[in-house]
């Protein structure tokens, strides 16, 4: 699809397009007919996933180099894509994101910190930012999406970082959603279960068929089946959504409820591994 499709020639910026979910948000968005800001601490990875959209130069896609967690390298960004376009985005995807993973009692501080950093106030500051320039522009209408986690909503074993950034995630939208409402700017999440990405790729084989086996379908997931939702609630044909929060977890998440003990012995499984 090109720009006649149904983000029709929309400027939507996604963070962490580097890579893994936010590699295939990006695919996906571009597919739709929007331009494409791929933004990454890693420039380079964003560099190639723009060369991937089209073989066309800038100007219909643009790379990004960005720190999420710095708010002068996100007010950077964001003045640069702005200048690019000649208009600020009117999607925006947050799928930068860390994992730094290890049991409580042994949890270094500055491993909660940089979690929260990168997840948390990155994802704030992103979204400031966006909701900053689409408001002064008096843009007619936007769509934040957020890129949350069900271990937010559960919890996880050797992840209380990571699940607090999360949680804080949502509570974040929710709030944003309520407040940009009357600019007409909608803001909602997904929630993925386990996806195979390069964040996941370091667990051991065996934890993921452990995995795999608490989902019904028998498979985790794949980052374009995260994207597809990512569109769907960034697109109009979400229009009269906001402040929610989409599952993308193929069951999952009711299998961790119900079955805590065996997540446990997967991570402790996991945690001896690596
Ligand atoms: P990934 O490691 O493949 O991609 C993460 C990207 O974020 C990388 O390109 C990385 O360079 C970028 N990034 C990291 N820190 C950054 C920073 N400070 N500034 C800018 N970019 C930064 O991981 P993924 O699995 O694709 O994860 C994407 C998002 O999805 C993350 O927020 C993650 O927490 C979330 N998520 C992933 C899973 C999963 O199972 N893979 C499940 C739930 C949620």
């Amino acid at each position: 699809m090109g720009s006649a499709g149904r983000l029709g020639g929309v400027v939507a910026l996604v963070t962490g397009g580097g890579s893994g979910i936010g590699r295939a948000v990006c695919v996906r968005l571009a597919r739709d007919g929007a331009r494409v800001a791929v933004a990454d601490r890693d420039g380079g990875w964003a560099g190639e996933v723009r060369e991937g959209l089209s073989p066309t130069p800038p100007p219909l896609h643009a790379a990004f180099a960005v720190d999420v967690a710095s708010q002068d390298s996100v007010d950077a960004m964001v003045a640069r894509v702005q200048d690019h376009f000649g208009t600020p985005p009117s999607i925006c995807v947050t799928c930068a994101g860390v994992t730094r993973d290890e049991f409580l009692l042994r949890l270094p501080h500055n491993h909660f910190d940089e979690v929260l950093s990168v997840n948390l106030k990155g994802t704030f500051l992103v979204t400031q930012a966006v909701a900053r320039a689409m408001v002064a522009v008096g843009a007619a209408r936007g769509s934040i999406v957020h890129v949350g986690s069900i271990v937010g909503k559960v919890g996880n074993v050797g992840q209380a970082n990571y699940a607090a950034s999360k949680s804080g995630v949502e509570g974040l939208m929710r709030s944003c959603a309520k407040e940009l409402g009357r600019f007409g700017i909608r803001c909602n999440a997904v929630l993925p279960g386990f996806i195979r990405t390069p964040m996941t790729a370091r667990v051991p084989s065996k934890v993921i068929g452990k995995f795999a086996a608490l989902v019904p379908m028998g498979r985790l997931g794949q980052p374009e089946e995260v994207a597809d939702v990512c569109a769907f609630l960034a697109s109009e044909d979400s229009a009269y959504i906001t402040g929610a929060s989409v599952e993308v977890t193929a069951l999952l998440r009711e299998r961790l409820t119900s079955q805590p003990n065996h997540l446990i012995g997967s991570l402790t499984d996991c945690s001896r591994a690596t």
